[in-house]
Formats: C-alpha cells, sequence, structure tokens
C-alpha cells in the first residue's frame, strides 16, 4: 500500500499526489483520462478558478453531475479550495433540490450545461450556477471549462487550503422525520474512511475498479472512487451503469474489483451468459448497502470465479464499518463481516448504554475517527443519535465471538430500495398534499429485484385513483420515491389505543 507515500494525506487534495504521477487515475469511457499528475494539476487549476469567482472556504458548493471526469474534478476542486461538496442526486425534483440547497445554505451551483430542474431551484434559494463542460478532445488532456451565464471563469486566485477537521462533504440521510438530516463529514473523517477501506481490500496501484454506484452517495464516493485513488490505483468512471457495456468495460480497462449493491449484482447475473461474462472476473466483488441474499453470493461466486465481499456501510461512518475480509480470511454469507478500522459494538440499551453480550441481538453502534461529529443544525437528532459517545446506527444485530456481525433489521423507519433510502414520511406527505386523500402510510414490501419496493396503503376523501396519486407524488419525488404500489382502504388498522403503526400497515396491506 502507501509504504512509499509520506506523510499520511490529511486532507483530500493529498489523496491525489501518489508515488507514481505518470500512473492512470481516472478515466470516463469513450471520453478521455486523466493521469495523477493531470487530475492533480487540473483540479489545482479549478479550485484557483472557483476561488477567484469568489468561493471561499466554508462555502457550500452543490454538484449535481452524472459520474465521470468532471464530478471528480470539480468535486476536489470545490474542497481544494476550502469549500464543502454537497453532491445531490441529478434525478432529484426541483422542490427537493431547493430543500437540499437550502438546508446546505448552498452558495453555488455546480452543473452541466443546459436545461435542469436544480437550476430554478438555485435561483429560488439565491445560489450562483456554474456550469461545468468536459472537453475532451480541444486540448491534449480532457479540461473541464466552468461557465456563468454563459462566460468562462478566468480569474484565478490562490485557494486556501483546508485543514484535516474543515468539512469536506455534505450529504443527507432519510431520517425518521419526513425532513432528510445533514451529515457534514470533514476531511479527517473521509481520509480515515478511505484508508480503512483500501487496507480491508490491499488495495495497491495495481487496482482498477469499475465504479456502477452513483458519486452523489457514500458507497461510490469513498467505497469505490477514493479508495481506489488513496492507493494509486485506477477508476474507471462511466456516466452510469450500464449492463450491456460492463464486460467490454471490465476487459478494456482490466478491471480489478467492482462494489455495488446486490440490486446490480443480480442483474449482471441474470444477463451473465448472454453478455458472455468471464467465469474468472475479479480479485475480489464488493457488496454494499443493502442485504445480499446466501443465493446470490453463491451465485456470484460461481458464476464469476471471484471471492464476494459483502460489507456494511453508513453515510454518518463516512462510508464502511465492517465487511468480510479478503482470502485466506473466512467469508460467511448472511454476515457483514469484521469490523474495518471503527469499533462496532452491539448496545442492549442505549440509554444506559450498557453492551450486549457476545451473540445477543440490541442496536449496532460505533466509534472512531470516520463517524461524523453530528447531523447540521439538528440538536434533537444529535441528542438521540449518540450515546456515551458511540453513534447508534439504528440496525440492529448481533456480534458472535470471532467477532461477525450479522444485521437483523432496522430500528430506524426506511425503506431501503435497493441500496436507496427513502423516508416513509416523506412519502407520506407527499401522498397527504394530494387534496383526495385522508390518511396515508407508506411501507416497504419485499421484493425481488430491489429487496424493499415502496408501498402505501390510503384512506380517500374524495375520487383518485392510483396513477392520479402516482402522477401527483412524481410532481415533487424523485422517481424512486414514488410507490409501486397504491392499496386503497375505508380505514387503516388502529392500535386499541387509535395509533396508525406502519408495521401493521404493512402486515395488513403488503404485496409482493
Ligand atoms: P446509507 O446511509 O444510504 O449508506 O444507508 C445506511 C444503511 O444501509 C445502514 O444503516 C443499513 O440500514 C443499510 N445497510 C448498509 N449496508 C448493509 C448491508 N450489507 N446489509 C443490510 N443493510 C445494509
Amino acid at each position: 500500500m502507501k509504504d512509499d507515500i509520506t506523510p499520511m494525506p490529511t486532507t483530500l487534495s493529498h489523496i491525489l499526489r501518489p508515488a507514481h504521477p505518470a500512473d492512470t487515475a481516472a478515466v470516463e469511457p469513450g471520453i478521455g483520462a486523466w493521469t495523477y499528475a493531470q487530475l492533480s494539476d487540473e483540479v489545482d487549476r479549478l479550485a484557483g478558478l472557483l476561488a477567484g469567482t469568489g468561493l471561499t472556504p466554508g462555502d457550500v458548493a452543490s454538484i449535481v453531475l452524472p459520474n465521470g471526469l468532471a464530478f471528480l474534478a470539480t468535486f476536489m476542486a470545490v474542497t481544494r479550495a476550502g469549500g464543502v461538496a454537497a453532491p445531490l442526486n441529478p434525478a432529484y425534483t426541483s422542490q427537493e433540490f431547493q430543500f437540499y440547497m437550502e438546508d446546505t445554505d448552498a452558495r453555488f451551483v455546480i452543473t452541466a450545461e443546459g436545461e435542469h430542474p436544480c437550476r430554478a431551484a438555485a435561483g429560488q434559494v439565491g445560489a450562483r450556477v456554474i456550469a461545468a463542460r468536459l472537453d475532451a478532445d480541444a486540448y491534449d488532456q480532457p479540461r473541464v471549462a466552468l461557465t456563468e451565464d454563459g462566460d468562462e471563469l478566468r480569474a484565478t486566485r490562490e485557494p486556501n487550503a483546508p485543514s484535516h477537521d474543515d468539512i469536506a462533504l455534505f450529504l443527507h440521510t432519510s431520517g425518521t422525520t419526513s425532513r432528510p438530516k445533514g451529515v457534514p463529514l470533514r476531511h479527517v473523517n473521509l481520509i480515515q474512511s478511505t484508508a480503512n477501506i483500501a487496507a480491508t481490500y490491499e488495495l495497491t496501484a495495481e487496482d482498477s475498479s469499475l465504479i456502477v454506484m452513483p458519486m452523489f452517495h457514500v458507497h461510490g464516493l469513498i467505497g469505490a472512487v477514493f479508495s481506489t485513488l488513496y492507493t494509486g490505483g485506477t477508476v474507471i468512471m462511466p456516466d452510469r451503469f450500464s449492463a450491456s457495456a460492463f464486460w467490454q468495460q471490465q476487459r478494456d480497462h482490466a478491471v480489478t474489483w467492482y462494489s455495488a449493491v446486490p440490486t446490480i449484482h443480480q442483474i449482471l447475473l441474470t444477463r451473465a451468459d448472454d453478455d458472455g461474462a468471464p467465469n474468472e472476473s475479479f480479485r475480489f466483488i464488493r457488496s454494499c448497502s443493502a442485504a445480499l441474499a446466501p443465493t446470490v453470493f453463491a451465485d456470484l461466486e460461481s458464476r464469476f470465479g471471484a471471492p464476494v465481499l459483502e460489507a456494511y456501510g453508513m453515510t454518518e461512518a463516512a462510508h464502511q464499518m465492517s465487511s468480510s475480509p479478503l482470502p485466506p480470511g473466512d467469508r460467511f454469507p448472511g454476515t457483514v463481516g469484521l469490523p474495518t478500522g471503527v469499533e462496532v459494538a452491539i448496545m442492549d440499551d442505549p440509554e444506559t448504554a450498557s453492551f450486549a453480550s457476545t451473540d445477543q441481538p440490541g442496536e449496532v453502534v460505533i466509534r472512531g475517527e470516520q463517524v461524523m461529529w453530528g447531523y447540521h443544525n439538528n440538536e434533537e437528532a444529535n441528542q438521540d443519535a449518540f450515546a456515551d459517545g458511540w453513534f447508534r446506527t439504528g440496525d440492529q444485530g448481533f456480534m458472535d465471538a470471532s467477532g461477525y456481525l450479522t444485521l437483523t433489521g432496522r430500528l430506524k423507519e426506511l425503506i431501503n430500495r435497493g441500496g436507496e433510502k427513502i423516508s416513509p414520511l416523506e412519502v407520506d406527505a407527499a401522498l397527504l398534499s394530494h387534496p383526495a386523500v385522508a390518511e396515508a402510510v407508506t411501507f416497504a414490501a419485499a421484493d425481488e429485484k430491489y429487496g424493499e419496493c415502496v408501498q402505501a396503503a390510503v384512506v380517500l376523501c374524495t375520487d383518485a385513483d392510483a396513477e392520479a396519486l402516482r402522477a401527483h407524488c412524481n410532481s415533487v419525488l424523485a422517481d424512486f420515491k414514488v410507490p409501486d404500489t397504491i392499496h386503497f382502504a375505508d380505514e387503516l388498522p388502529r392500535t386499541a389505543t387509535g395509533k396508525i403503526q406502519r408495521r401493521h400497515v404493512a402486515a395488513a396491506f403488503a404485496t409482493d
């Protein structure tokens, strides 16, 4: 690993200074590539332009771009200039963008040229829109042009270098309320998590990772991109996951590993024979962000001829908390492996901060340098989130005598649709804002492709059909949050005290 690189990186900028600057750092298939030296120079140049246009340390810049070179370079440039990068899912509606931009107090929005709902949101919150365009052919290497109102940014200023406890990344998690919680992550959190992931998989400069997860989420960004760059390897970043292009990309770029949610692994497996997938493929395959069924684990290993390592990650932990080890370590399907550089324990009662014994269930808690310091502007959530210095994950599980962690359920109300976390309360609120809806309860139902899907039960006060309600949801929520199925009822089941409990409603209505 990084034996030949000193000192240990303390901010994200340092991860672009490996021992071999001429090695390829990043490739966007069909578009272009940068060596480490080129990427580093480009990031410095863009950071100078952003500083020159008024981005000062601590300023938040939302990034609304697909995966690729422009995303990587602008992200690194914002943080290099001491700013806070706040990547957002480009599939959000304008209303969702507005919420996130307001909550982060975004001063800048970096997006592609052309129409996009994030522009209206930027207008609403008074953020300046900077368009990023990758000029792949105009120079001897790809170059990102930044423009504002059509004018290319040219003024440049030496950016202020961030320090290791400055905030670098701002993301949100779907909370137990309808308002997502802001998660500020510092350079130190990101570097520590990145180093832990690199150590888990013994990543080296020989590794090349095909990025199929979105870079606006910790899984793609930290789990795959940063961990690979940290060790001098190569990231292959198509703009999105394409099952039909996957194996060609794997061959073209001698990819040694990829990380994905179970839904993507399953898609690759289903098409493997038709796509001519090889029987010996990767050094390892990583699965994270949702439970991997033991049958899929077994099929993946036998079809693709590589060890499958399931990991457990979370935004507040700057991603990975545990993982199955590489061989010759043991991997047990159904477990999420061993803690990876962060302390993991099970509390049976977080109120008194008492720990469960071996094999006994409780709430998974974590402690370590990679863990966020607290939610943004949310004292109430912070009170609940920490117990005696440990961060409460909201996941339930147990640990066996060898330290292997098994997840058994969730205390938090979340729907995990193929790794995308959805707050049922946010969907309830969208349904309830339709004039025909008197009551609405959203819940997770089992789904073969996504593990869980979104369903809702509603009581109407006037006529409306499922299509109308779904169209209404679509106007305020990104597609992946819109209920796949809406059940209509005259009344919803209540407890003896008249309360509606989501799990009772799910039990009464959920369909496969
Ligand atoms: P996120 O913040 O989007 O990364 O989501 C974190 C949550 O995803 C965790 O708290 C878990 O509920 C879930 N999760 C992550 N990895 C796994 C896994 N391997 N198996 C089951 N659930 C997982």
